[in-house]
């Protein structure tokens, strides 16, 4: 690079940056004024059985990951395959234990597990890539511990074209990889058919990819798939009704900070990413009060991978096909 472009494209990174601290608290202030509301009245006008537990928590207690990978890209949501083994020992070493998200049997009652002798941490991965097997599985296996995977159906085995990642690509889970995962112990849920911004489809749209994703998972692994991870961690009210109607149990989205309640249509994430360590993951998990700096840097990495939604085009969708819908075994509402 030549040297006149440094300054260039380091004013580049620092206007970027300041722009996406803008829109967070742009977004935090509108929060303020509806979305609190909107957690208040679902949170009033439902009793939080052990279905909705997550949403009952007074700390966050789960980590969402991306890739395991040591293959360079430009994106920063991987993490390197020894950075990954080191936060599992790390917290294996601290008396923590790893789990997939699940709704049924003895790991019904999360309610402040986060502070109980058990220490109880939900592990999910984003996107469903191949690393999950291939890296993540042999050091989660090492430590006893699982997971729940977000699948995107409509890219299963196939390289991640969906993304914008300037000439790398990765291999998303074959499906007998996934049926292999589910015999250790690990489950799945939706990511969508096919990452999309749901927040820019129409009804329609949406409900074809939260439903369809649903049913093709319950389809091939034959158990209920309860769980919804947004594209982008990006949903509205009304993506979150429609969820809710197909009947997902939860949606988990990105980026939390610490709040006594939340909904159980919008649980937030701890995102790792690429610059994170043993010391970060930390202060994630304990909320220290320097919490606030990894919140913000959670948020502006999540605002550059939002900038995929910029680039790809929404997905084109033919309803006249819909006699291909796969049918799932279990019985829907809609
Ligand atoms: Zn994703």
């Amino acid at each position: 690079m030549k040297p006149i472009l440094f300054p260039l494209f380091f004013l580049l990174i620092l206007s970027l940056s300041l722009f996406f601290i803008w829109r967070i608290v742009y977004a935090r202030m509108r929060q303020e004024t509806e979305g609190q509301e909107t957690s208040r009245e679902r949170f009033k006008s439902q009793q939080f059985s052990s279905e909705n537990a997550y949403a009952s928590r007074d700390k966050n207690n789960i980590l969402l990951y991306h890739k395991i990978e040591d293959k360079w890209e430009w994106g920063i949501t991987r993490q390197r395959i020894s950075q990954f083994e080191k936060q599992m020992k790390f917290l294996y070493k601290q008396g923590y234990k790893l789990m997939r998200l699940d709704l049924s049997g003895q790991e019904k009652n999360f309610t402040n597990d986060f502070d109980s002798e058990n220490k109880k941490i939900f592990l999910t991965f984003d996107d469903g890539y191949e690393s999950v097997y291939t890296h993540a599985f042999p050091i989660l296996e090492k430590f006893g511990f699982s997971a729940t995977v977000f699948l995107i159906t409509g890219w299963v085995g196939k390289k991640n074209l969906w993304d914008i990642n300037w000439g790398k690509k990765f291999n998303h889970l074959s499906w007998s990889q996934i049926e292999e995962l589910k015999k250790f112990g690990f489950n799945f849920g939706s990511h969508t058919v096919n990452h999309p911004d749901l927040t820019k489809l129409n009804g329609k749209e949406v409900e074809y990819e939260l439903l369809n994703s649903k049913n093709m998972i319950e389809d091939r692994l034959g158990e209920r798939v309860e769980f919804l991870s947004y594209p982008f961690g990006k949903y509205n009210r009304s993506v979150q009704r429609i969820a809710e109607d197909i009947g997902y149990k939860n949606a988990f989205t990105i980026c939390s900070g610490p709040k006594k309640f939340s909904d159980p249509y919008a649980l937030g994430r701890l995102g790792i990413y690429l610059f994170d360590s043993s010391l970060t993951l930390h202060i994630k998990l304990n909320q220290t009060p320097i919490f606030w700096i990894e919140d913000m840097k959670g948020r502006i990495i999540n605002q550059f991978a939002n900038g995929t939604t910029l680039f790809k085009s929404k997905p084109k969708y033919d309803f006249c096909l819909k006699s291909e819908k796969p049918k799932s075994i279990f019985v829907k509402k809609v």
